[in-house]
């Protein structure tokens, strides 16, 4: 049963952001309050009846938010620096980001006793040997304090736990975990990125840029890729939370039959973009080149070798599955990515 409720989602010119609100305005009667430092994703929407946006820093607007905190019927925290170089390069900045901006709101949530959908992440489970990873058994397994790739991993358990912490005492909360989201609005490919967005992004700009691929550590780590798409299907039925099933529960929310090494995802998306034939002669000529980690990321970075989701908690609780092959996903991707070039070139004509 679909019915009306009040939405506020921080951080929600973000990839998940702006395509859950995206979703959730065309298609149901819910309304949605957000905030953002940035509009560039949501411009389209804002001219909508059930959604109102404030343009600002979550922590200068600490009022405002506390009162959009009491107006709402469901908290959704996006807000998030969220990529590797950033975890090595910034620690603090990612600290301050991910767990400083989180816990306050945490504790809003927790003393009105407000449902919580939290964004955890598939990095809790770190270098967990686990085949698939399972919500309530797998471990959660870092490197040393000088590998400051984990401050992400580590200050999302840290918040995990405190969430987990508050449901015992009342707060009602769901905890969600993506396993490498994909999708054509999660980074630009533009020069001013380049080096700290997502692999797929990553790898598309270097060809358009004529730049080496870089496959770090040889390229054998494996990821299970997700479209953005059956992601959001699933915050969906996390939102609707029929039965009350989705209270208490955190869910994985990936794709394994998606599961690729680095190196053919490098393969796919040169192949990908060779059937375009404006684009087919940088993907002909594009080079593809292992480093090591320390000469990619630095001394504070440690890999992922594999990451493989156990979906069936979600799967039972709220009958939600993955349907998006990596095929279909990179198509949408490169096709995006690429008519945004042509528009840059039309409007900027060399
Ligand atoms: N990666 C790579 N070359 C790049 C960027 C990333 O080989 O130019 C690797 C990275 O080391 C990791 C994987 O691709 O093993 C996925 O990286 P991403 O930043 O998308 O996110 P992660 O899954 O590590 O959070």
């Amino acid at each position: 049963m679909v019915y009306s409720m009040n939405i506020f989602i921080l951080g929600i010119n973000g990839f998940i952001g702006n395509e859950l609100t995206d979703r959730i305005l065309n298609t149901t009667d819910w309304r949605v309050c957000g905030i953002d430092i940035h509009q560039n994703k949501i411009e389209s929407l804002l001219k909508h009846t059930n959604f109102t946006f404030k343009l600002g820093d979550i922590n200068q607007e600490k009022n405002w938010v506390y009162q959009k905190i009491s107006e709402a019927d469901i908290i959704i925290p996006l807000a998030a620096i969220a990529t590797p170089k950033s975890y090595v390069e910034n620690p603090l900045g990612v600290y301050q980001s991910v767990f400083e901006t989180n816990i306050w709101l945490i504790k809003e949530c927790a003393r009105l006793k407000k449902r919580l959908i939290f964004p955890s992440t598939s990095e809790v489970y770190g270098m967990c040997t686990d085949d698939e990873f399972k919500e309530t058994e797998s471990n959660c397994v870092l490197g040393p304090i000088e590998k400051e790739r984990w401050i992400y991993s580590c200050s999302k358990q840290l918040l995990d736990r405190v969430i987990w912490a508050y449901g015992h005492k009342g707060l009602p909360f769901t905890l969600f975990r993506p396993f490498n989201w994909i999708g054509a609005s999660q980074d630009s490919v533009d020069f001013q990125t380049a080096g700290n967005v997502r692999v797929l992004p990553q790898f598309i700009g270097n060809i358009l840029r004529s730049e080496p691929i870089y496959l770090v550590g040889g390229g054998e780590q494996r990821r299970s890729f997700t479209d953005i798409e059956d992601g959001i299907d699933a915050l969906m039925k996390i939102i609707e939370n029929k039965d009350g099933k989705a209270h208490g529960k955190i869910f994985n929310i990936g794709n394994k039959t998606n599961n690729y090494a680095i190196r053919e995802i490098a393969d796919i998306i040169i192949q990908s973009l060779k059937h375009y034939p404006d684009f087919a002669k940088l993907a002909e000529q594009a080079q593809v080149k292992a480093v090591t980690e320390k000469e990619f990321y630095g001394n504070g970075y440690q890999d992922v070798q594999q990451r493989i989701p156990d979906v069936s908690e979600i799967e039972q609780c709220l009958g939600w599955s993955p349907k998006v092959t990596l095929e279909e996903s990179i198509n949408k991707i490169v096709a995006h990515h690429l008519n945004t070039v042509r528009q840059k070139r039309i409007a900027e004509p060399v």
